[in-house]
């Protein structure tokens, strides 16, 4: 039972803060205090993607379960997150007759990633996140009508297996809140049944190591600055990864964090807290930009203005080049992992389209949500688009090449005019570049997730680099690191399916 024992805190207080109301409020501190003075079976550091059904499954077996979230409200990265997850033998499959497996799943992600996410792990994943899927199903999660699909913006599953709810899709960014649309009542349940207490507003600063190794329970800060212990049998690091610190960021991953729109409170906690009782990282290499954003300015980071819509999304009729003015990639390149790789090698991950009038006229709208006349409006204007009526004069202009330019363009067109073959093996090639005004788009490589992360081994305990567990101490979710789920690419829905797959599986074993 919670101590009542702060003479400052009444019964009254306590059942108010009992009945419902701790997920939505702060607890005053002679409440924070009374719970130090318990020993918590499971203490889950953050209230997001994993930390939520890890406490959920953990409450549902009469586990006692403390969470700490930094955030004044739970949810975390959800609130921002597209939500979009993949499983194998899911409800929305069976209704559509989809036939699937996860062998399938496991294949497919492999071969997108070229085998570089931890094949244990992966293997796992497959094997449960069908039923975390149909949980969320059976919670009331939905999905759009036309969905599961094989393809969104990354390289495509061979079955439809990829889906998204349609809830907060006001922005691009928002089908997470549909998931936690499902999520969240389970948790209010379980705070009414007082198997589960969250403190709001309230940093986990510190682990607490026995001499012999073993971790014993989180050193806390609140909103006023209080230091506060709590002692528990295990802890679970599910904070999240490190896409909002700029400096950690780039020192895990020796690329800059050129574009910054992960979950604020996304700083790396985690990382640091495991590092500092001699857990290792792994996986920095990995990082892999993604195609087409445009940067609002040239801060580093900066934030998004637009984003161009990839090779799934649309064929491209414009050509891609590089600072040199020179072609780089096969535009139309049937994987835009295989793109996104090529741009990882340029200077900066920077990559312009250029075009001329026509094409802009006629094609498919390149930037999600905007007509393409807009980008005649911001020609000159914004400082990622540029005009004129010349490719030389839009190379100087662009701060390209602009001799190599020239030929750049002479060439696509010659090779086009004269039916002969691209370069690169482009297929697509609707129009050459004839007539200005031409115009360039400044894009740059960017990510929402760190690949860097925490070791754990397949019971998600956290490891030495020597592979020995660190006794009561686990991690899940975008802290073991975007690449040991998702490897060296994009692979559908291989950040937030893992992060509650093994949220769920943990609770469930823990
Ligand atoms: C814009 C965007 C779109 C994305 N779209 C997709 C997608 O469509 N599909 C996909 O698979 N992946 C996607 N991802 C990635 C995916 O959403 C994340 O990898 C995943 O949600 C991370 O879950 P998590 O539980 O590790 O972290 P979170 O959900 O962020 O949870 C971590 C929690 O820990 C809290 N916290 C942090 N530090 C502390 C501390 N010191 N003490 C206490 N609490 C702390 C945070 O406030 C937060 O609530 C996207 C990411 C972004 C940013």
């Amino acid at each position: 039972m919670t101590s009542l024992n702060n003479p400052r805190l009444t019964k009254r207080e306590f059942l108010k803060y009992s009945t419902g109301l701790l997920s939505a409020a702060v607890l005053p501190y002679p409440y924070q205090a009374a719970l130090a003075n318990d020993h918590w079976d499971v203490i889950v550091i953050g209230g997001g993607t994993a930390g939520l059904p890890a406490a959920i499954f953990a409450a549902k077996r009469g586990l006692k379960v403390l969470v700490i979230e930094k955030a004044s409200v739970i949810g975390g990265t959800l609130f921002v997150s597209t939500g979009q997850i993949s499983g194998a033998g899911t409800v929305f499959q069976e209704r559509k007759g989809i036939k699937d497996s996860p062998d399938q799943h496991y294949d497919d992600i492999m071969r997108i990633n070229n085998n570089t996410s931890d094949p244990i792990l992966t293997r796992i994943l497959v094997d449960h996140a069908g039923p975390t899927i149909n949980w969320l199903a059976k919670n009331g999660y939905t999905i759009f009508e036309n969905h599961p699909v094989k393809k969104m913006a990354h390289d495509a599953f061979s079955v439809a297996r990829y889906q998204q709810g349609p809830e907060g899709t006001t922005s691009p960014w928002g089908g997470g809140i549909a998931i936690l649309n499902a999520i969240k009542p389970l948790v209010d349940q379980e705070i009414n049944n007082g198997s589960i207490t969250i403190l709001l507003e309230t940093s986990a600063n510190d682990l607490i190591q026995s001499s012999d190794g073993d971790i014993k329970g989180v050193i806390v800060e609140n909103n006023q600055g209080k230091i506060l212990e709590y002692r528990g049998e295990k802890v679970i690091l599910a904070s999240g990864g490190c896409a909002s610190n700029p400096r950690l960021y780039e020192e895990l991953h020796g690329v800059p964090l050129y574009c910054q729109m992960a979950y604020p409170q996304s700083q790396g906690a985690g990382l640091i807290l495991g590092q500092s009782v001699g857990g290792y990282l792994r996986g920095g290499e990995k990082y892999s930009p993604l195609y087409g954003m445009i940067l609002s300015d040239d801060k580093i980071p900066s934030t998004p203005y637009g984003v161009a819509r990839n090779v799934m999304e649309r064929l491209p009729w414009e050509i891609l080049v590089n600072s040199e003015g020179k072609r780089f990639v096969k535009e139309d390149h049937e994987s835009v992992d295989h793109i996104e790789h090529r741009i990882g090698e340029q200077p900066a991950h920077r990559h312009w389209t250029i075009l001329d009038q026509r094409m802009l006229d006629e094609m498919p709208n390149i930037i999600y949500d905007w007509p393409n006349k807009r980008i005649m409006d911001e020609s000159n204007n914004h400082s990622m688009f540029k005009s004129a009526n010349s490719i030389r004069d839009l190379a100087i202009k662009s701060g390209l090449h602009p001799m190599n330019l020239e030929l750049t363009v002479e060439e696509y067109n010659n090779n086009l005019n004269n039916n002969r073959a691209d370069e690169f093996g482009r297929q697509h090639r609707p129009l050459p570049l004839v007539k200005g005004p031409f115009y360039s788009i400044r894009m740059s490589g960017w990510s929402l997730c760190s690949f860097a992360g925490l070791g754990v081994n397949g019971n998600f305990e956290v490891t030495k680099a020597s592979g020995e567990p660190i006794k009561n101490l686990y991690a899940i979710g975008e802290v073991i690191g975007f690449g040991a789920t998702s490897g060296n690419a994009y692979v559908n829905g291989m950040g937030v399916t893992p992060a509650l797959t093994y949220g769920k599986l943990l609770g469930e074993r823990i």
